[in-house]
């Protein structure tokens, strides 16, 4: 009994001090700052000036290492913020890429159809002009559900001086991702809405509570405010011609500090969609996990795959997951959706994630 007791004291004293632990190595013969974080995977500005601040007592003239002599290594970051952080145009072609593969996948080929441009307001004036670049998902429908809004603010970070709250955040990564999906040819519905607020490319997003269920105000009892958001995706879902129907509830939420997510997908309990259910979110954990191996090799993907018994997804007709893509509190991840870029590589990962279930759907 207490051998057992002990033995779990062990274990927890373990993993705290591991998770104080850095990464520290000492430089092979004639290596430099540059040549060293290359090494461990750390390029660019950002892992320089951190490299110096970190180590400014044990840095030799010109800041050059010195043989045998231990040096703390920068963190890791997220890719999404990454090594080099990458540019909005690197970032497209990246994207091209993949969706050119899976062009490439889809059985019918793709019957070019001439470019349209579309206008949503709802994007806001810089987003709201859309092209539809390819048929990968027409025929699909999906219901985008921001967590939170109006009188609820979610998760709040205090950063910089600054109040961020998670309603904003998530709505900011559903408007990207319905933009995405709309490219792709897909039938998309915005279930929360806020008609101020578009696409917004700040670091800092203001807080609102204009936020609305489709027109409806929000109203302050939490279980009312689920119950409103299921009842308009049943709603639409029922009047839906589509077969292939999806829905997605999008957090970032609150944990410990400490701890650093990946991003959590739970899936659907209830028989009638569990299957379907388990698969889109295996099928988004895989996603996530190949374009974090492609932006960020060696960093690892540790998301999960879970089911949980939560009150919208029990409620919802549709086959849906839901996702917390962030620790609002941890640092690291404040990268992930500090940075509109970020907030884009979310959003097009969680698109792409749909296009290959829509493909293995068929
Ligand atoms: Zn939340």
């Amino acid at each position: 009994m207490m051998k057992r007791k002990y033995s779990v004291i062990l274990i927890l004293l373990f993993a705290i001090l591991s998770s104080f632990a850095q990464d520290k190595d000492t430089p092979q013969s004639g290596e430099g700052i540059y040549a060293f974080l290359r090494r461990h995977n750390r390029e660019g500005a950002a892992n320089y000036d951190e490299f110096i601040k970190l180590n400014k007592s044990k840095l030799g003239k010109n800041n050059s290492l010195l043989n045998g002599v231990t040096y703390l290594l920068p963190t890791l970051v997220d890719p999404t913020e990454t090594n080099k952080q990458l540019s909005k145009q690197e970032l497209e072609i990246l994207e091209s890429l993949d969706y050119e593969q899976l062009t490439k996948k889809s059985p019918d080929p793709q019957t070019k159809t001439k470019q349209q441009t579309y206008r949503l307001p709802l994007f806001g004036k810089k987003y709201e002009e859309y092209t539809v670049k390819d048929n990968l998902l027409s025929g699909a429908c999906f219901f985008l559900v921001s967590g939170h809004g109006g009188p609820d603010s979610g998760a709040i970070a205090k950063v910089d001086g600054h109040s961020l709250h998670e309603d904003e955040y998530a709505y900011d990564i559903v408007l990207r991702l319905a933009r995405s999906l709309l490219e792709h040819g897909a039938t998309v519905h915005i279930i929360i809405q806020d008609p101020k607020d578009g696409i917004r490319d700040d670091k800092y997003l203001n807080n609102s509570k204009k936020e609305t269920c489709m027109g409806e105000p929000l109203p302050l009892n939490q279980l009312e405010r689920l119950k409103q958001r299921c009842k308009a995706v049943n709603t639409l879902s029922r009047k839906a011609k589509e077969k292939y129907q999806r829905a997605i509830f999008i957090h970032l939420d609150s944990r410990s500090k400490k701890q650093q997510l990946d991003v959590f997908f739970y899936y659907q309990s209830e028989a009638a969609n569990k299957k379907k259910s388990k698969l889109l979110a295996e099928t988004m954990a895989k996603t996530f996990e190949e374009q974090y191996n492609k932006h960020q090799p060696g960093r690892g993907f540790s998301g999960t795959v879970s089911t949980r018994p939560l009150y919208v997804m029990k409620k919802a007709s549709p086959v849906a997951i839901f996702v917390e893509l962030a620790n609002m509190q941890n640092v690291n991840d404040q990268r992930r959706y500090l940075s509109d870029n970020n907030r884009q590589a979310l959003a097009n990962w969680l698109s792409m994630g749909f296009i290959k279930d829509y493909q293995q759907s068929q």
